[in-house]
């Protein structure tokens, strides 16, 4: 079933993704439309879906926060996921556009949420593709986004992967020193599965590190994952970074973080991805203590 928010995605990894069966043009020509960059009198904003997925504080267990997850609710191909459309947009330049666009509803959707959920204030955390950290408008934009949603820049939190850090631009750099000087977040998703480096953190401004869900997945059954995880947890809050276990799927993972010491996790335990509407349906149910979430 290709449906959105809690349902299965039937796609896999996107490798028999869209651009196979159609050109690719007529998909991204398709994409422009979809983000409103075409005068059609069919162009429709209203492909591109963000969906939020939870984050728990470990030692709280409080909700603080979600990551916002695009879709594109296509209508011939069904639901694609960002892994059969956002390399190909990435080529023909069209993520300045796309992260806009996720960051302006995604924005307009925690306008909505209650600012905090216990003592936690509620984060939002938005992906950051490579040539985005090559705009050197990118702060103001973000700026300005937050401005018109109304939302503190400390709300916000962006997420990078290590690629991106590794070319150690010095566009990129600067790039990264204007979102922060904003007072907006900066984290390292996907840690673990490129060129890891945790010497990143004494150079750049972040404030948090995801480690990725390949070594999450496997930290209840292999010391050697669970060794390289304990170890980045415990240098991670040396150096003052909040630590995420993505990929969360079963208790018994979530109770080897919170015996690392786990700052906080987000995963299918918890909840899938889920539209904005069922998001904030999702938190009441757990403010009112009848939440389904471990
Ligand atoms: P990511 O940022 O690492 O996001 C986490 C991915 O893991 C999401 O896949 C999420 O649905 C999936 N996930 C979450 N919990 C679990 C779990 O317990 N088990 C498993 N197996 N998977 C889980 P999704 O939504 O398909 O996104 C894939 C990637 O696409 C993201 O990885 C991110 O790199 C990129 N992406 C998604 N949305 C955006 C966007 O708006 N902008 C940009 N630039 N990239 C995006
Ligand atoms: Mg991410
Ligand atoms: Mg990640
Ligand atoms: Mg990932």
């Amino acid at each position: 079933a290709k449906t959105l928010g809690g349902a299965v995605c039937a796609f896999g990894t996107g490798e028999a993704g869209a651009g196979r069966t159609r050109p690719s043009l007529t998909l991204m020509t398709q994409l422009r439309s979809a983000l409103g960059l075409v005068e059609a009198a069919d162009a429709d904003c209203g492909q591109l879906v963000v969906l939020f997925q939870p984050q728990l504080d470990l030692a709280r267990d409080a909700v603080c926060g979600a990551e916002a997850l695009v879709r594109w609710d296509h209508p011939e191909l069904g639901v694609l996921t960002p892994a059969e459309f956002l390399d190909e947009a990435e080529r023909h330049g069209l993520m300045g556009h796309l992260t806009h666009h996720v960051l302006d509803r995604a924005l307009a959707a925690a306008a909505g949420w209650p600012t905090r959920s216990g003592d936690q204030r509620l984060r939002l955390a938005v992906n950051l593709s490579a040539t985005n950290l090559l705009d050197v408008d990118l702060p103001a934009r973000v700026a300005g986004l937050l401005h018109r949603h109304g939302q503190d820049p400390g709300t916000l939190v962006l997420e990078i992967t290590e690629t991106v850090l590794m070319s150690r631009s010095p566009r990129t750099r600067s790039v990264l020193e204007g979102l922060r000087a904003l007072g907006v977040g900066l984290s390292i998703d996907d840690f673990g599965t490129g060129y890891s480096s945790l010497a990143y953190l004494k150079e750049l401004p972040v404030e948090e590190v995801k480690l990725d869900r390949s070594f999450v997945a496997d930290i209840a059954h292999d010391d050697r994952s669970a060794a390289i995880v304990a170890s980045t947890i415990w240098l991670g809050h040396r150096l003052g970074v909040r630590i995420v276990g993505e990929g969360v799927e079963t208790a018994r993972t979530l109770e080897v973080l919170r015996g690392l010491r786990c700052d906080t996790t987000q995963g299918f335990l918890h909840s899938r991805p889920l539209v904005a509407d069922e998001f904030e349906r999702w938190l009441a149910a757990r403010r009112a203590g009848v939440g389904t979430a471990p």
